[in-house]
């Protein structure tokens, strides 16, 4: 396991993200990334291979708006190489609205991306990660309740993890799990 930091508060989001990488960094890690939601309400992703300073250097080209709220995220890659396509955060559901970032494995998770296969999801990552992204997301969609949502769908994950998770839509809540 990595490295995950999730905030909400009055500071300035992107840098309490990378500052809690940056101390998370002796755990080692292959990729790095965030996503805040800006004040103006949307959701901003920024995620890369190699050191955190290659993604601190992305973020200087292309910076991210005023965030309250945000998460971030080390990986050390089980499931997939480690590309920018496979870094974390991976988004959710087909207004991709649902951002989400994880540490350990899902052992189910070839049997979950069926189901969603067979529902007609396209992946855009060869993680485990990416099939909470869009359970949580489609159950979100359709109940409007992202705890419940997020409850659901880690009752239904085997295996060690630790997940967080954050919404467009709910710019005051990061949900978060940790199993075993
Ligand atoms: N299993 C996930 C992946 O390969 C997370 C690995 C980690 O703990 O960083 O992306």
């Amino acid at each position: 396991m990595c490295g995950i930091v999730g905030y909400v508060g009055p500071k300035s989001t992107v840098e309490v993200l990378l500052g809690g990488l940056k101390r998370l960094e002796y755990r080692g890690y292959d990729s790095a990334g965030v996503s805040v939601i800006t004040k103006a309400g949307a959701l901003e992703t920024r995620k890369r291979s190699g050191k955190l300073s290659v993604l601190v250097e992305d973020i200087d080209k292309n910076p991210l708006g005023d965030a309250n709220i945000g998460i971030g995220h080390t990986r050390w890659a089980t499931h997939g190489a480690p590309t920018d396509g496979n870094a974390h955060p991976h988004l959710g559901g087909a207004s991709q609205k649902l951002s989400l970032i994880h540490n350990g494995i899902i052992e189910n998770f070839a049997e979950l991306k069926s189901e969603l296969l067979e529902a007609g999801v396209t992946f855009a990552s060869e993680t485990d990660t990416e099939v909470a992204a869009h359970l949580i997301a489609a159950e979100y969609d359709a109940s409007g309740d992202l705890v419940d949502a997020f409850r659901k769908v880690v009752r239904r994950l085997h295996g060690a993890f630790t997940i967080l998770a954050v919404h467009e839509d709910q710019p005051g809540l990061v949900v978060a799990a940790r199993r075993n």
